[in-house]
C-alpha cells in the first residue's frame, strides 16, 4: 500500500510523487528496497489530492509543519501542491515545501506566485558550490544551467514565502560551509542536513 503521509518526530510529511527534477546518486530511490524511516515511499500510482488529504485526517492541530517531502520533488505536481494546500491552509497548518528549485525551468513560467498564502517556508535543496560540482553530485535535469537556476529561484522566492532556507546534505565531498556562504550571500537562512544512509 502507497505511504501518502508518515509522521516523523512533531511534523507530517508528504509523499506525493516519485519523479524529480534530479537523480542524486545517494538518493534513496536508487535503493528502494530500503525503507525511510520505516516507511516504504515507492509509489505504485500518483495519489489525488483528495487522496493525500484523506491520509492527512482531521486532527492537524498536533503538527509543528506540513511537509511536501517525498522521495520526488512535490513541485513537479503544482496543481496538486496547490489544491492539498489550500485545505491544509483552511485549517490553519504551517506548510513547507523540500524542493530540488528548478520548479520554474521545469514548467517554463514563475510558479512562486501561486505558492503566495499557501506556503510558509520553502527549503531549496544545494549540494554543489558550483555548477560542475552541482552537475556532478546531483544529475539535474538542466546540468550546469541548474546552479544558477536553483540560486536564482531562492532569491526570487523571498518575495513569496516568509521562510526561504537553502539546505544541503553533509555529504562527504561537498563544503556545506561554503554552500552556507552563498546562501548568505543571497539573504536566505541555511540548514545542514545529515545524510541519511
Ligand atoms: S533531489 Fe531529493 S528526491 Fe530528487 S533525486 Fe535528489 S535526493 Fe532524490
Amino acid at each position: 500500500m502507497n505511504t501518502l503521509s508518515y509522521q516523523y518526530l512533531d511534523s507530517l510529511y508528504l509523499n506525493i510523487t516519485n519523479r524529480c527534477m534530479m537523480a542524486c546518486p545517494y538518493c534513496i530511490k536508487q535503493k528502494w528496497a530500503g525503507n525511510f524511516r520505516g516507511h516504504s515511499l515507492k509509489l505504485d500510482t500518483e495519489p489525488t489530492s483528495q487522496e493525500v488529504i484523506n491520509s492527512i485526517g482531521n486532527d492537524i492541530s498536533k503538527y509543528k509543519e506540513i511537509i511536501f517531502c517525498g522521495y520526488g520533488d512535490s513541485l513537479i505536481r503544482l496543481k496538486e501542491v496547490i489544491e492539498i494546500s489550500t485545505w491544509l491552509k483552511s485549517k490553519n497548518a504551517v506548510v513547507r515545501i523540500n524542493t530540488a528549485g528548478l520548479a520554474n525551468r521545469y514548467h517554463q513560467k514563475n510558479i512562486l506566485p501561486e505558492l503566495k498564502g499557501l506556503v510558509d517556508i520553502i527549503s531549496i535543496s544545494l549540494n554543489g558550490t558550483n555548477p560542475q560540482e552541482h552537475n556532478k553530485l546531483n544529475n539535474p535535469m538542466f546540468a550546469e544551467e541548474s546552479f544558477d537556476e536553483i540560486i536564482n529561484f531562492a532569491k526570487l522566492a523571498k518575495q513569496y514565502i516568509p521562510l526561504v532556507v537553502i539546505t544541503a546534505v553533509e555529504l562527504q565531498n561537498l563544503d556545506v560551509s561554503k554552500v552556507e556562504q552563498i546562501a548568505k550571500s543571497i539573504d536566505v537562512s541555511f540548514r545542514a542536513r545529515p545524510y541519511l544512509d
